[in-house]
């Protein structure tokens, strides 16, 4: 049976594309925060398998391959530029390979570069030349779609854009939001978005940087200005409106602020800040009945936030095999076979 594409799958339903592939290896210790560069593609692949294969039990549909941050810039930046295109070819044999095991679409990513510049056309190059040679991999791989990603600057999603629309293929585009909540060259994301539609992308929208609560405005906007799909994928942190990204999330906690370098939470001591799964479901349902069909959850998430989404959406994934039933636990449960003293008890605990 012909696997059916990522246009025919939001035609009928949501879409979900589990994200957040450095936040979550860095915990686990394969790749190192600061840089986030993926070298654990080519140094522990079996990890970056496993991790797809987590997300995939959890719901997702999408297996992105795992070239985020793979691109030329990084790599000479941590000193294995000569490693760019096995660890590209390879992110995309594992993603392949997973995606296999459960019906999943595959996709080819491209993200931010972090050397855009407004009018400056060697930068444009330079960028350009970073994005072909990823896509033209992405390409010979063989992939469902491309998401393009994390952009702050328009201009940049726009070469991203351009890139991919030479092949054919269908394209995601997703921009990340700073404190200020516009893009960085001025736009309002509803304007960006607006011209991403026009440019010929298939889906639109915001991943990164935001929590729910501080990106669901901007979705709104998004939503309402263009006719495409829309995706919506925050990071799962209470972000709020005094500190709406990630990135400026401060420990209120003064007993515990002190041992923070810098007194900085991002990005490894976000943890008191997380959302629950409730949230992310609550998140799902929301997003959906707005009309966003595309949806995930970027850097912070674990398979049980994927779980929730795909639940929320009315999903069953594998992984609810092991959802929460509390009837069975020795104090909170009513399960008869528990003892009644234990029960009892469940209001000291
Ligand atoms: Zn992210």
């Amino acid at each position: 049976m012909k696997k059916s594409g990522l246009l025919e799958r939001l035609a009928v339903g949501p879409v979900i594309c589990a994200e957040g592939y450095l936040f979550e290896l860095e915990r686990r210790g394969y790749l190192q925060a600061g840089a986030y560069v993926p070298e654990v593609v080519l140094d522990f692949p079996e990890q970056v398998e496993n991790l797809h294969r987590d997300f995939l039990r959890a719901g997702s549909d999408v297996i992105e391959a795992f070239t985020y941050y793979a691109h030329r810039e990084k790599l000479r930046l941590i000193g294995r530029e000569a490693d760019l295109e096995p660890m590209n070819r390879q992110a995309l044999a594992i993603a392949k390979k997973v995606a296999a095991e459960g019906n999943a679409l595959v996709a080819g990513n491209i993200c931010n570069t972090n050397v855009y510049e407004p009018n400056n056309r060697d930068a444009e190059r330079q960028i350009r030349a970073m994005f072909e040679e990823q896509v033209s991999w992405v390409v010979e791989a063989g992939v469902d779609f491309i998401i393009a990603e994390t952009f702050s600057w328009l201009g940049e999603a726009e070469i991203a854009l351009d890139v991919i629309k030479r092949t054919k293929l269908p394209s995601v585009v997703t921009f990340a939001l700073h404190r200020h909540g516009t893009m960085r060259d001025g736009f309002k994301p509803a304007e960006a978005a607006k011209k991403i539609e026009q440019q010929g992308a298939d889906v639109v929208g915001l991943n990164c940087i935001r929590g729910i609560r501080t990106m669901m405005p901007s979705i709104e906007e998004i939503r309402k200005a263009v006719s495409i799909h829309v995706a919506a994928l925050p990071v799962p942190y209470r972000t709020t409106i005094a500190e709406p990204t990630f990135e400026s999330l401060t420990e209120k906690d003064q007993e515990c602020a002190h041992c923070i370098p810098d007194g900085r939470s991002f990005p490894v001591a976000l943890d008191p800040f997380q959302v629950t799964r409730y949230e992310i479901a609550e998140f799902g349902r929301q997003a959906y009945a707005m009309g966003v069909n595309y949806l995930g959850v970027c850097c912070g998430a674990g398979p049980h936030h994927i779980r929730a989404l795909a639940e929320s959406l009315g999903r069953e994934p594998a992984a609810s095999r092991f959802s929460p039933d509390m009837s069975k636990h020795y104090a909170y449960g009513n399960d008869q076979k528990l003892k009644a003293a234990n029960r009892e008890y469940a209001k000291d605990l």
